[in-house]
């Protein structure tokens, strides 16, 4: 191994040579595989196109593993492309039969999302031409109550296409030069989610969460500053647009003499999503008050016959205007994706079925101690109920279902003699306690259960 003081440090990220990860040297100059990758990505490779340039990195990578970063493991080279993704580009009805493994329900923004990022990852996968016709980049606006899944698509749709990904408060975020977050710093963290490679970034996700309390305060034009609201918003639209970003490496204020990342946005993914509470109501007003050719509250009983999810699939900018959204940023989401608050049936579905429910979370740990949790259907649907009473969908629901596991958790692993556990309506109400099968004696006898990890029910003896 190389001693200490031979260590080589790459000249553009600072990263030390070690056994999994090579540095080269080249005319005095130490550069690292990834920096060199980046380097000849962004300066031949990218103007080449996509597929010519993903081409040409396969074969380096496969002609010199000696070069590649390798696994700590074995330190066997990693020849896995970068992103799977780029090779194969799921189609949306792929994408969308993958999310429904661990989205429930919202079929509409699923499909809505999933043409939207398709045509997206497409648009950047084209050789640049000169026909005159360039495919402009589509952002997207999320809007659905709190706890339907927003930040749950965005996230499971960058995990499908392996491209980083992060999660962004609008709240925390002001206008450069004020306190609070600089918008810039958004990019930091994707930056770091693709661990600091900024060719990675620059194809990744950027979910920006509560976009709906960053409005406009006032619909009047003041003469002081509006800096939390229509002033981030003002410094959101170029990022999202696309722009090239100075972005400091420690993130926090710039300062004059510090070197900084360029990051360029223009192929950067922005889903921006909130609540938008009454969002509904605008809309139907607007709806009915026209179709009856002129506004009027009575007059829009006609448009009840409407769902939730038909109502807020007809949702247009100016509905937008009234949260105190400005009409700039709105023509820089084109793509709108409405979700519908969760139903008691899905709630119950959120339980059990996608792939990491709770329930198969939980019954996967008990076990491990060789503890079989049974769920009645009661008592799933009264969860259900008391997240649909909280208001707080999905959210809520993790809560109740974690509260009423805990003791359970607690109890078990130092009682061996438990061998099932039973969840009534009952334990839901507060009104009695989780029936426990022991293997000597005791045996409380457990309801007629839903069989925990599945859709099916079944009677126990
Ligand atoms: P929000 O719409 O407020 O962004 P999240 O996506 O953060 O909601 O969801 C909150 C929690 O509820 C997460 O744990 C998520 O896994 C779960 N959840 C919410 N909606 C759904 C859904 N439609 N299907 C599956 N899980 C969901």
């Amino acid at each position: 191994m190389a001693n200490k003081k031979n260590v080589r440090h790459c000249a553009a990220c600072q990263s030390p040579e070690g056994p999994t990860w090579p540095v080269l040297t080249w005319n005095g100059l130490n550069l690292c595989f990834s920096c060199i990758e980046d380097l000849v990505y962004q300066m031949f490779l990218e103007p080449m196109g996509d597929q010519a340039a993903e081409h040409m990195l396969t074969h380096v990578r496969e002609t010199h593993p000696q070069l590649m970063p390798r696994d700590d493991a074995d330190g066997s080279p990693v020849l896995e492309v970068e992103t799977k993704a780029q090779d194969t580009l799921p189609t949306p009805a792929e994408m969308h039969a993958m999310l429904d493994n661990y989205v429930i329900g919202q079929d509409l923004a699923k499909r809505t999302l999933c043409v939207a990022v398709y045509n997206h990852y497409l648009r950047l996968r084209q050789p640049k031409t000169n026909d005159g016709t360039e495919i402009e980049k589509s952002n997207i606006l999320l809007a659905g109550s709190t706890g339907s899944g927003k930040t749950l698509l965005a996230k499971t749709l960058a995990k499908i296409l392996d491209v980083p990904f992060c999660i962004v408060d609008a709240t925390t975020l002001t206008e450069a030069g004020y306190v609070g977050e600089d918008v810039e710093n958004i990019v930091l963290r994707l930056l770091q989610a693709a661990n600091m490679n900024v060719a990675k970034a620059e194809r990744g996700i950027i979910y920006v969460d509560e976009i709906d309390k960053i409005g406009r305060k006032t619909q009047n034009v003041s003469i002081t500053r509006d800096v939390s609201g229509e002033g981030v918003q003002q410094a959101l639209l170029k990022i999202v647009e696309g722009t090239e970003c100075n972005i400091p490496p420690k993130g926090g204020r710039k300062h004059p003499n510090e070197e900084y990342i360029r990051v360029n946005t223009e192929n950067i993914l922005f889903i921006c999503g909130g609540a938008f509470v009454g969002l509904e109501g605008i809309i139907r007003k607007r709806i009915g008050s026209s179709a009856m050719g002129f506004a009027s509250i009575e007059e829009d009983r006609d448009t009840k016959e409407f769902t939730e999810e038909e109502v807020l699939s007809k949702a247009m900018p100016e509905d937008f205007f009234m949260f105190g959204m400005i009409p700039e940023l709105m023509g820089r989401l084109p793509i709108f994706a409405p979700l519908t608050t969760l139903t008691e049936d899905q709630l119950v579905q959120l339980l059990t079925e996608p792939k990491n429910a709770l329930v198969k979370q939980y019954n996967k740990l008990l076990g491990m101690n060789g503890v079989k949790l049974t769920i009645t259907e009661e008592a799933l649907r009264a969860m259900a109920r008391q997240a649909i009473e909280r208001g707080t969908g999905a959210r809520a629901l993790r809560g109740i279902f974690e509260r009423l596991m805990l003791d359970i958790m607690y109890e078990v692993p130092s009682d061996k003699s438990i061998t099932g556990v039973t969840l009534t309506e009952a334990c839901v109400l507060g009104k009695g306690k989780p029936e426990i099968c022991r293997t000597t004696g005791g045996t409380a006898k457990p309801a007629p259960a839903r069989k925990a990890t599945g859709k099916t029910r079944k009677k126990k003896a």
